[in-house]
């Protein structure tokens, strides 16, 4: 729970009282406290605050102050920030390109939110990147040709009124095959349909039809097949937890089935889906839980029962990068930050590159 002032200044979106928490109550709780063990830091702050949900001094302060906090320790002892996190258990991860936005993210009359591709055939991070800027510019020379708009919607994506999900990913295999990768093998697909922002009285309204759990997962089970999509995350909305898991039973075993919305990043949550079968795999997003130790321990949750971790920007973002070194020192495999445009996202990827570059060869990196 983010705290926000309320009232007319900034339309209420103010963190003035969040700011005074961390000089405050904060500030006044941790002094003398050791920086180094980040776990007592971040449960200090939990209790201090008391609620459940953050909602007293603001999950936005709390997070400020534990992720400056362990940057601040990593500094002391003159460690780069992955270093410090994760020690010698380093690995590079698979990135996850937003190419094309749609939902929330844009108005391109798609409701799916993120088409997303992923260099699976890259020999690094660095060239799984320089694939992608290679596509996603071959993207942007197709849309013009057919005299679409290339401008880009929240995540650096294009926002092309293409009509429909599978119109967009038709698109998107001809743009692959066009930079000369081969789709699947070179350059697969992953979704975020987000699912949850078109569930309204028990029924999924997607793209003109009105369809029930069952007929979504045939719809999954269908595009799944057609085209070359390794990942899809919230395919079921939050509140859906039948359907998520009528989901996984019919294609877990084939996709990977993230769970971002229904998981919240919440150890608590999160254990309760693992144990009712929903999903593979689990979105990580700092700002969803409110201390760093939380989100390690969702990670190391998910590794204990063989779900997937992928590491996650938000669409209103900022130029920080401490998501491209957690995501390092996590060994978590794989992240999502956005299309090679916007210079909150290239940020990531920039770090995750001089990352690899002083890590030198032989640094593992993530295979799907
Ligand atoms: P959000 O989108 O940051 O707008 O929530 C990202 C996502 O759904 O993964
Ligand atoms: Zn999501």
């Amino acid at each position: 729970m983010e705290l926000r002032d309320g009232g007319h200044r900034v339309q209420g979106k103010g963190v003035a009282k969040a700011v005074e928490n961390v000089n405050g109550e904060i500030r006044k709780a941790l002094l003398e406290r050791d920086p180094f063990n980040q776990k007592e830091i971040d449960t200090v702050m939990i209790d201090l605050d008391g609620t459940d949900n953050k909602a007293r001094l603001g999950a936005n302060a709390l997070l400020a102050v534990s992720m400056a906090n362990a940057r601040a320790a990593a500094q002391s002892v003159s460690l780069p920030l992955y270093r410090y996190l994760g020690g010698i258990d380093l690995s590079l991860p698979l990135g996850f390109y937003n190419v094309i936005n749609g939902g929330q993210h844009a108005d391109s009359g798609i409701d799916t939110q993120e088409f997303m591709i992923a260099p699976v055939g890259g020999k690094s991070f660095r060239d799984g990147f320089e694939m992608i800027v290679q596509t996603y510019h071959t993207l942007k020379k197709s849309l013009k040709k057919q005299g679409l708009t290339t401008a880009v919607g929240d995540e650096g994506g294009f926002a092309p009124q293409l009509g429909t999900t599978e119109k967009a990913l038709e698109t998107l295999v001809q743009a692959i095959e066009a930079a000369v990768y081969r789709p699947g093998e070179d350059i697969a697909i992953a979704l975020d349909p987000a699912s949850s922002e078109f569930y309204k009285d028990g029924h999924y309204h997607f793209e003109g039809k009105t369809m029930t759990s069952e007929e979504m997962v045939a719809y999954y089970e269908k595009i799944t097949k057609d085209f070359p999509i390794i990942s899809i995350e919230d395919g079921m909305a939050e509140h859906d937890w039948d359907g998520f898991k009528l989901l996984t039973q019919r294609i877990g075993k084939r996709v990977q089935l993230v769970g971002d919305d229904i998981f919240v990043t919440n150890p608590k949550i999160f254990k309760e889906g693992i144990d009712r079968g929903i999903g593979n795999a689990i979105l990580i997003k700092l700002n969803q839980i409110g201390t760093v130790s939380e989100a390690v321990e969702a990670i190391q949750l998910a590794r204990r029962h063989n779900y997937g971790t992928m590491v996650s920007h938000r669409s209103g973002e900022t130029g920080d990068t401490f998501i491209a070194d957690f995501v390092v020192a996590m060994a978590a495999g794989q992240i999502k930050t956005g299309a090679t445009a916007r210079s909150e996202r290239i940020e990531k990827y920039n770090q995750l590159m001089r990352i690899e570059e002083a890590l030198g060869k032989g640094t593992p990196l993530f295979r799907f």
